[in-house]
């Protein structure tokens, strides 16, 4: 066959294609960029070390943890979302839109550290769904600790020995606070 005879044949043929009246259909179970909820992340970094394609990067400083999310380095292979102890990072359920460059979908975010509440310096967040991992429930002895910082937490544990070693020594080893 000649190619004249199958261009013409080709343009007497009916389109085969068809163009989506919308957007394109997305699998179930569809993994999109990685979004995070600051309010629940408890700054543990699991979710930069399971990154293999070093998507995601993190950052400590005296008051705050950074976040930074680069797509054009994400596999959307999930696994940050399973392996974050707070449940803070998600998967969007749709692709992201259309841009240049990969790096105008990057993400960077901040979570602020809350004041201890016994010395007021910055610690570290902690969300009920991780304590709740810990201890299995939320006493008021845990719901207290949970607001200190590591230096008062472990000045009252300290003072919790010194105050159980009294008795048996016979004089009171505990530091005025
Ligand atoms: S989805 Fe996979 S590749 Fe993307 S940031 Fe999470 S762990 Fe990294
Ligand atoms: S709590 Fe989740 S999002 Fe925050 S640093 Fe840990 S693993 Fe990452």
């Amino acid at each position: 066959m000649g190619i004249w005879s199958v261009i013409t044949g080709n343009l007497a043929k009916r389109r085969l294609t068809i163009r989506l009246p919308g957007e394109a259909p997305r699998p179930v179970g569809f993994r999109g960029p990685v979004v995070l909820d600051e309010a629940k992340c408890v700054c543990c970094g699991m979710c930069r070390y399971a990154c293999v394609s070093e998507a995601i990067a993190v950052g400590y400083f005296a008051d705050r943890f950074t976040w930074e999310y680069r797509t054009g380095r994400c596999t959307f292979c999930g696994k940050c979302v399973e392996v974050c102890p707070s449940r803070a990072l998600s998967q969007k359920a749709e692709s992201p839109a259309a841009c240049e460059r990969p790096a105008e979908l990057d993400a960077a975010r901040e979570v602020p550290f809350p004041p201890c509440a016994r010395c007021g310096r910055p610690a570290l967040p902690i969300t009920d769904t991780v304590l709740l991992k810990a201890f299995r429930e939320i006493g008021e002895d845990v719901a207290s600790w949970s607001r200190l910082c590591l230096r008062c937490r472990r000045s009252r544990y300290s003072m919790g020995v010194a105050a159980g070693l009294k008795p048996a020594l016979g004089r009171d080893l505990r530091r005025p606070e």
